[in-house]
């Protein structure tokens, strides 16, 4: 079967399209500025040329019927039909407490993410329109699976998903930690463990997602116990440009002294801090080296204080699985930086993280950074997060 998988934004809609027979990623893009003029980036992996050029887009529908026309076109294509993509796997951010696995949407589905609009105001609208305009173009006759970044937490007990506040809260307006990444932690955990080969079910795992934004999740038996991201992904680690954990009363104190409102504060808190707010360089870590390199303090200290937040973090997971046997660096700063990982596994030698420097040069595969005598195995897992979509989407439409 051919698995269409798509990740809308508002604006944007990547997408893969992958033959489950073998794997094998046949063609990928990117439709940008859709709704304000509209580009198609599209690479097939047959050996035909990259299509990279504009294309009107006034909404989603245009731009998914300008990925079906590039992926069946003689020139560009890889299929030779839309009749050959048997199903649409959509990528969905938020799934409230609704959704614990992945769903073929059908009407009540479309109900049950349009009620989930006001946890991710700005996601799950361009989810939802994204599969609307599947269905104009394709039609309502190829199944469309939905998987949700916030799936895999609802395993978490409630001592870490609730807030300590009025428990009305929770009841009335939902707000709880539901914990974002779920696609990427369940994907490099299941591989850890075969990497390990050890049943899942019996590894306590902790998985640390390191890209523009990041998160840390607990895994006990394959289950998420914990995570760092919380009601939104705002929370947990500095980021890129988020703030991560900060004391909430800044922003009383912000908003008394700058004049803003919290409106403005939370776009500051969201997009001009984290590393970018401390180093005043970059969000990009490739940068904060460089900078840190020529002896810029600030971009120094903006990487301190990552490494320090992840060990932190770490340490409080192993506390709160009562032990650990492998720990996981994914995404573009677990997969690539060897230093974040070798400076975050420097507070870990208590647990008897023990690093191979040779292993840690590694790039791009699969690998063991430990050394052989590790008593907890470190891995670097590349995520893929398109391949579990089409797994699911796979395995939901194959048992219909
Ligand atoms: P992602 O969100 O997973 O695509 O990760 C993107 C981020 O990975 C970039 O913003 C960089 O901060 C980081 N990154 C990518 N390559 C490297 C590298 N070689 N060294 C350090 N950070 C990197």
């Amino acid at each position: 079967m051919k698995i269409l998988v798509i990740n809308c934004g508002s604006s944007s809609l990547k997408y893969q399209l992958l033959d489950m027979e073998g794997e094998k990623l046949l063609a990928k893009g990117l439709c940008e500025r859709i709704g304000i003029d509209g580009h198609l980036t599209h690479k097939p992996q047959n050996g035909r040329p990259v299509f990279n050029e504009d294309v009107p887009m006034p909404t989603h529908t245009e731009a998914i019927a300008a990925v079906l026309d590039k992926l069946t076109s003689p020139e560009y294509g890889v299929v030779e039909s839309m009749s050959e993509i048997g199903a649409v796997g959509h990528r969905v951010v938020h799934g409230g407490e609704k959704f614990a696995c992945s769903v073929l949407i059908d009407d009540a589905v479309m109900d049950a993410l349009a009620e989930c609009i006001p946890l991710a105001p700005l996601h799950n609208p361009a989810n939802i329109t994204g599969i609307n305009a599947c269905k104009a173009v394709m039609g309502e006759n190829v199944p469309q699976v939905g998987v949700f970044d916030t799936a895999f937490h609802q395993t978490m007990p409630g001592k870490a998903f609730m807030y300590p506040i009025p428990y009305s809260y929770y009841t009335d307006l939902k707000v709880r930690r539901y914990g974002f990444h779920g696609t990427s932690h369940r994907y490099v955990s299941k591989r850890a463990a075969e990497m390990m080969g050890k049943p899942i079910e019996e590894l306590k795992l902790i998985s640390c997602h390191m890209g523009n934004g990041s998160s840390i999740c607990a895994i006990d038996g394959g289950k998420s116990v914990d995570t760092s991201m919380g009601f939104t992904p705002i929370a947990g680690l500095p980021m890129g440009t988020r703030c991560g954990d900060i004391d909430v009363s800044i922003l009383e104190y912000l908003s008394a002294n700058t004049g803003k409102d919290i409106k403005e504060l939370t776009n500051i808190l969201n997009k001009m801090s984290g590393v970018l707010g401390v180093s005043g360089v970059s969000s990009d870590f490739r940068d904060l080296d460089t900078a840190a390199a020529q002896g810029n303090e600030r971009a120094k200290l903006a990487l301190d204080m990552f490494h320090y937040a992840v060990a932190k973090t770490v340490g409080g997971y192993v506390a709160a699985m009562n032990g650990v046997d492998g720990i996981i660096f994914t995404a573009g700063i677990g997969e690539n930086s060897a230093e974040t990982r070798a400076e975050i596994c420097k507070y870990l030698k208590y647990l008897g993280v023990e690093i191979c420097p040779e292993c840690n040069k590694k790039r791009g595969e699969d690998t063991f950074i430990s050394t052989p005598d590790s008593k907890v195995k470190v891995m670097v897992i590349p995520t893929n997060e398109e391949l579990v979509i089409a797994r699911d989407t796979r395995d939901i439409v194959e048992a219909l």
